[in-house]
């Protein structure tokens, strides 16, 4: 069915780079067996899952949303998609992506854009506007993402969806095609905090192979979910609304749906507090010194030796060949970051941007630790706006950066954090997101709370 629905809704969407099509049947089919004969690997064996192509798949090409990398088939399985396998979970195909992550949008994709289900003229938001679109548009029921400075959470927002990014360190990122190291995390996307929870479940503990991998034994989301469901109640919970991020300046729906959601949130028993977050102010600058810093690092390895495209017109040094072989294979925005990540890290730079981009992020990590003396959970709408036209800021990096505003604190401080739906903007019917933080460790508590907030 949810091939059919691809094959239906694909030329106007566009969520999907690969689409698995008869492989994906054929494991469907062979789960189908494993279950009449009762050894079906888990309750969710035979569940279709889209999978951003920031992750490695052995018998899918992963691109990252790279010419660089076009028809790159790796040599192994990410870890979260591997364990969905185990778990006989059946991924659909790969989702489209701005480039190497880098975007909010999806229109950085060396692939062209993928389209809002709920308005094909609105972006999908980014980096994973591919597994949000295609969960929106019932093209497949859950999918994964990966969350650097908002690409789950955002684009959840934007398409009426659910996205979780876990605690750093709570999913293994081995096989996740590196952005920033320090910031990257895997999650899922869905329809209910329980879908989300239940993939969560089988993505998250200790990988070996991530030496930033927290080797804790971790709660189950899902029952944390069904608690929330069951109780639907927040008495006890302190909600702390983020002054920093409470919505001014946002768009006039999105803090109105916002404000009713904590109306909700009392109404359930929760105490709201107002918590104070000064340095947030300064979250999106020093994540985009850090973010292009580690990238250029992350990225130097496409060389033309070793992955993907090659320019080589003969008679060239390696330098030429490796120098025109990523003029061809990188688009505009990932140059962007290269060019501004090797400058802040250049001797003599280093300590006027990467240094005190990396003090701001202590001060942004102690303001959190103060927040959570306060509050439980805290919260904000996910991003300031709904969906906006495909084109109105790809030729405007800062305009882009600024959307980031909400969701880039959880990342700079390594804490989970989850988007879900309150409802639509009344000024153009289109999806608001609640984002809801939790302290490092406490991804169970958001699924608890969400449940209950849904
Ligand atoms: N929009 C952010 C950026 O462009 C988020 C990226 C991400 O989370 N991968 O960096």
């Amino acid at each position: 069915a949810h091939l059919d629905r691809i094959a239906e809704v694909e030329p106007d969407v566009h969520a999907f780079l690969h689409v698995a099509g008869p492989a994906a049947l054929t494991r469907a089919e062979e789960i189908d067996r494993l279950r009449a004969e009762g050894r079906a690997p888990s309750a969710l064996a035979g569940v279709p899952v889209a999978i951003k192509d920031v992750l490695c798949t052995l018998d899918m090409p992963s691109t990252a949303g790279s010419k660089i990398l076009e028809g790159w088939v790796p040599p192994y399985d990410a870890t979260p998609v591997a364990r969905l396998r185990a778990a006989g979970l059946v991924p659909l195909g790969k989702t489209n992506m701005d480039e190497f992550a880098m975007g909010s949008s999806t229109e950085y994709s060396a692939y062209g854009a993928t389209h809002n289900p709920w308005d094909l003229s609105r972006i999908p938001g980014g980096s994973g506007g591919g597994s949000a679109a295609a969960v929106a548009a019932f093209e497949a029921p859950v999918a994964l993402g990966s969350d650097t400075g908002g690409s789950i959470r955002q684009p959840a927002a934007v398409t009426g969806t659910v996205g979780v990014k876990p605690t750093y360190g709570g999913v293994s990122r081995y096989g996740s095609i590196a952005l920033a190291s320090s910031l990257d995390q895997v999650g899922p996307v869905s329809r209910t905090v329980l879908d989300a929870a239940l993939i969560h479940d089988v993505i998250g503990g200790h990988d070996p192979h991530d030496a930033t991998s927290l080797t804790d034994e971790w709660p189950s989301m899902a029952a944390a979910a069904r608690r929330g469901k069951a109780e639907g109640s927040l008495a006890g919970v302190r909600v702390g609304v983020v002054h920093q991020l409470d919505g001014s300046g946002f768009q006039g729906g999105v803090r109105q749906r916002f404000g009713e959601a904590l109306k909700r949130m009392a109404e359930a028993g929760a105490e709201i507090v107002e918590v104070q977050a000064p340095h947030f102010e300064y979250a999106i600058s020093a994540y985009y010194l850090i973010l292009p810093a580690e990238a250029s690092s992350n990225l130097a390895k496409y060389d033309s030796v070793r992955f993907g495209l090659r320019v080589d017109p003969g008679r060239s040094t390696t330098e030429q060949v490796m120098a025109l072989s990523r003029e061809a294979g990188f688009g505009p925005e990932v140059k962007r970051r290269v060019i501004l990540g090797t400058y802040a890290l250049s001797a003599g730079y280093y300590d006027a941007y990467y240094g005190s981009a990396q003090q701001v992020r202590t001060l942004v990590q102690r303001d959190f630790t103060a927040a959570f003396e306060q509050a439980d959970v805290l919260v904000s709408p996910s991003a300031p706006t709904t969906a906006f036209p495909l084109g109105e800021k790809v030729d405007d990096p800062l305009a882009m950066y600024l959307n980031d505003v909400t969701t880039i604190p959880a990342n700079l401080a390594g804490i989970p954090g989850m988007s879900l739906p309150i409802g639509l903007a009344p000024e153009d019917g289109l999806p608001v997101g609640l984002q809801l933080m939790a302290p490092a460790r406490e991804d169970a508590r958001l699924y608890r709370v969400g449940a209950t907030v849904e």
